[in-house]
């Protein structure tokens, strides 16, 4: 007697029995022997009322329920397991290390298609072909059966269905013959590309330290953690090329992973101008089926570069080579909600248990790759050149306390802007706020537009005309009058992208002003189209927010201007400083990429700031190490593990209620717990919010601890009048 174990889309933690298919006459399917149920298989199976396609994880002699209590199985979907099973353990690892519902987390590591239930083939992947001598199991009076099975025994190499139903107009015959074992589908014999020579473009002369990285790596067997640091400019990219190419030269694949925003068409076509093999990508604007061709072909081998976004992580390869985290810092790596993974972490992990080499690389490495690189765990590359001879930019802090400003700008920012235009270069002119202004105000009594379902201000746009909150997203028309005390005199306070557009198109008509924020590129290919309007390298303004700070490469850029760098100076998250030097760095690094020297003004009101003076004086780097004491002090991250529970209600008080009872678990010795706390923006889209935050200096104590408590909250009385979700290492404590 087998059961199966299996993996269901529910919110519950943990895996359900079913017995076998029932090898009843009306199955279509044949039942299948013990040996033919593989780990990593989709079936459907009853669950409640309805139909789920699930995934099998276990094939066991012993269940704890009473087996007459267990329903059997409705179908088995797959033949084989379609993904490999070092990409179900990754998944079983990752649901187990981030606390979320194991079939949830299965089933998000695979294309949409197949959580569907839909067949994991690909196109003609199998071929029909006739068994020698099966006329006698067809009989005679079956005349369309028989003439099909003609057809295909006269190919004697199979038949793909397709090319069958061309010939028949039908192929309803088919299946029946499958089933009289008259016919047989198998797979069509994978004809092995030959080997060429990859390099489509030559290689660039590396420079000393690109050579000491990409030896680095290249002479590693097997698997290793590189943390390639490298100033914005310094030829990363150059350096994941040509450790890529040896990596192809053995016949092998790359996975590379690159932040949501940043898989242009320019990261791709640099991929593929280079190499001369099948280069393929995934990201979320593509449709399910191109998705799923794309998982196909890296699965099968058939692509020799894989380049995506997070999910891409949990994408198969048949021959791993190598895994590169571009601008691993980033936060779209860690996923935000739900299934709260982090794809960088995940990566070392897989190259881990893939045995291959994996890069992390950036200009701004988070503090948790570069404290792994200090004690040892990551071997520490460093490249402090811009490559082509580029030079880094000057940068210089513009005190502002005084000064009269236009919308944002100071008046010496507006001389070098103009200066800069007249030059014949590109000014960058970053302010992290989309929208004409961050609120609304009222000049007689101080009143704040609010939403009315945050605990927040409502933004002000004027293209179109609206209120926009920006954490909930409900939109409303602007107030004639102000709601307290009726006065028509209200005001936009303070500065969005719209309103810095509005005054550069007054003060500089005469050059274009490309405005690049969500609200301007929200356009299918709106982005590329604006990119590709820079790129013809004519003088004019670039003004944006962090969309602008990812990766780009724009030749002509020679001056980036911070409207605003104070904002994130005093962030209540841990991570803030972080944040804050790695953006202001990051949009630095815009400047001055190749021939022209680039300049950077930071206008401030803190220009004697610690964080401010160490990054202009001494770099991230030594930014990064500074922060890494404090961090170690305050017994924060990574010097310290944690995970936040977080809970909402639509009931005030509830969600503190609930982690109030749940933090009445027995504790273990080395785990702490605080809170719970109001969340920072208390209530949101009409909840109100609540955090447990747990902490260790033990990575496996938290893990238990975490594990049963779990399990308790499912349980808790309050469990569904409340939503609650867990984030390991989290990127934000909001
Ligand atoms: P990063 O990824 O570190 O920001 P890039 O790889 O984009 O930097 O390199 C910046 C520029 O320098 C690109 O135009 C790139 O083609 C060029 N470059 C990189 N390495 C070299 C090299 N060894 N010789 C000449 N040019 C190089
Ligand atoms: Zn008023
Ligand atoms: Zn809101």
């Amino acid at each position: 007697m087998i059961f199966l174990r299996v993996a269901i889309p529910s919110p519950l933690r943990r895996l359900f029995d079913y017995l076998p298919l029932e090898p009843s006459l009306l199955q279509e399917t044949q039942p299948l022997n013990e040996q033919e149920y593989l780990p990593g298989m989709r079936l459907t199976v009853p669950f409640g009322r309805r139909q789920l396609v699930a995934v099998l994880v276990e094939v066991v002699t012993k269940t704890e329920i009473d087996p007459s209590k267990l329903k059997p199985i409705i179908n088995v979907l797959d033949e084989t397991p379609p993904q490999p099973k070092f990409i179900l353990d990754l998944a079983l690892w990752s649901a187990q290390y981030y606390q979320h519902p194991l079939g949830d987390a299965l089933l998000q590591s695979l294309p949409v298609h197949l959580r569907k239930g839909e067949p994991c083939e690909r196109v003609h992947e199998f071929l029909l072909h006739a068994v020698d001598g099966a006329e006698s199991l067809i009989g005679t009076r079956a005349r369309k059966q028989l003439e099909a099975y003609q057809l295909i025994k006269l190919h004697s190499m199979g038949i793909s269905s397709d090319a069958l139903k061309a010939e028949l107009g039908s192929t309803a015959a088919v299946k029946t013959l499958l089933e009289k074992g008259a016919i047989e589908k198998r797979h069509r014999p994978h004809i092995a590309k030959h080997p060429k020579e990859p390099l489509r473009e030559p290689a660039k002369v590396l420079n000393c330290e690109q050579q000491v990285a990409v030896d680095a790596v290249n002479n590693q067997q097997g698997f290793k953690a590189f943390l390639l640091d490298g100033i914005t400019g310094s030829g990363k990219t150059e350096v994941y090329l040509q450790v890529i190419e040896k990596v192809l030269r053995e016949g092998k694949q790359a996975l590379v992973l690159v932040p949501e925003i940043g898989l242009t068409p320019q990261t791709v076509s640099r991929f593929k101008a280079r190499f001369n093999v099948d280069v393929v990508y995934m990201h979320s604007n593509m449709s399910d089926k191109q998705r799923f061709h794309a998982w196909l072909k890296a699965r099968d081998g058939d692509a020799q570069i894989v380049i995506g976004t997070r999910s891409a992580i949990f994408t198969p390869l048949a021959n791993p080579g190598i895994i590169i985290i571009d601008e691993e810092h980033d936060q779209s790596f860690k996923q935000q909600e739900g299934y709260r993974y982090s794809a960088r972490d995940l990566s070392v992990v897989r190259a881990h248990g893939e045995d291959i080499p994996v890069i992390l690389g950036s200009a701004t490495p988070s503090l948790e790759s570069l404290h792994n690189a200090k004690a040892g765990r990551y071997h520490y590359l460093t490249i402090d050149r811009r490559a082509a001879d580029a030079l880094p930019p000057v940068v210089e802090l513009l005190d502002i306390k005084a000064a009269e400003l236009t919308s944002g700008l100071s008046q010496p920012l507006i001389s070098a802007i103009e200066n800069h235009l007249n030059d014949g270069n590109q000014v960058l002119i970053f302010l992290n706020r989309r929208g004409f202004a961050p609120s609304l105000s009222c000049h007689n009594c101080g009143w704040i537009a609010p939403c009315k379902r945050c605990d927040a201000r409502l933004t002000l746009h004027q293209k179109p005309p609206h209120l926009h909150c920006h954490h909930c997203n409900s939109q409303k028309p602007i107030p004639r009058n102000c709601q307290d005390c009726g006065s028509t005199e209200l005001n936009a306070q303070g500065i969005g992208t719209e309103r810095v557009e509005q005054t550069l198109t007054q003060l500089f008509s005469q050059w274009p002003i490309w405005r690049i924020d969500r609200d301007s590129t929200s356009r299918k290919n709106a982005m590329q189209e604006i990119i590709d309007e820079i790129n013809k390298d004519e003088p004019g303004i670039l003004l944006g927010t962090q969309m602008l700070a990812k990766g780009h490469h724009f030749a002509k850029v020679s001056l980036v201007a911070i409207l605003e760098a104070d904002g994130g100076l005093f962030s209540a998250d841990f991570r803030g400083m972080e944040r804050t030097a790695q953006l202001i760095t990051q949009v630095s690094g815009r400047a001055g990429r190749e021939q022209i020297l680039g300049n950077v003004i930071i206008q401030t009101h803190q220009s004697e700031h610690p964080l401010l003076q160490t990054l202009v004086n001494g770099g991230y780097r030594e930014f990064a190490l500074n922060e890494l004491t404090n961090r170690q002090q305050a017994a924060l991250p990574p010097f310290n593990y944690i995970a936040i529970i977080r809970a909402e209600a639509s009931t005030a008080g509830r969600a503190e209620t609930f982690l109030q009872l749940a933090k009445q678990t027995p504790s273990i010795e080395q785990v702490s717990l605080f809170g719970p706390f109001p969340a920072p923006m208390e209530k949101k889209a009409g909840a109100f919010r609540s955090h447990l935050v747990l902490q260790s200096n033990k990575r496996p104590l938290l893990q238990q601890f975490l594990s049963q408590f779990c399990l308790l909250l499912e349980h808790h009385p309050l469990a569904n009048k409340v939503r609650w979700s867990i984030d390991v290492d989290p990127y934000d404590m909001f």
